[in-house]
């Protein structure tokens, strides 16, 4: 249940979102884990955190996958997105809290390590 990233799909994120970090990872592993969810890609994504970068940078991550700018964001603790299919079918991802915690914390230096810890890790380790 390891929802793999491949290269050309980081490579585009990056390229959307101009630097490599675990919260444009973890913006791609939620949505595709939401896809395999839901068995098809969503048309929606209601993102709920706190409104500053890094935080935000799942934002750009999730557009990635999705392939649509219908993502909203509400202010809110940690990081958990609400994505929803074609057919009113919703599901959602909330990442463990230490982990938002660790990432959002840690220093900017370490942003690219970070992020493939979080590329590594399984759903399983990722996901509440
Ligand atoms: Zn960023």
């Amino acid at each position: 249940m390891a929802s793999l990233i491949d290269k050309e799909l980081l490579e585009k994120a990056v390229r959307l979102h101009g630097h490599l970090g675990p919260f444009l990872v973890l913006g791609l592993k939620m949505s595709l884990r939401a896809k395999e969810i839901l068995g098809e890609k969503p048309e929606w994504c209601g993102v709920e955190t706190v409104n500053c970068k890094p935080y935000l940078c799942v934002v750009d991550g999730i557009k990635t996958v999705i392939e649509s700018d219908i993502v909203t964001v509400k202010e809110g603790e940690g990081l958990a997105a609400k994505y929803g299919g074609a057919d009113g079918k919703e599901v959602v991802i909330r990442v463990k809290k230490a982990l938002v915690k660790k990432y959002a914390e840690g220093p900017w230096e370490k942003c690219e390590e970070y992020a493939h810890d979080v590329i590594q890790s399984n759903d399983k380790q990722l996901f509440e």
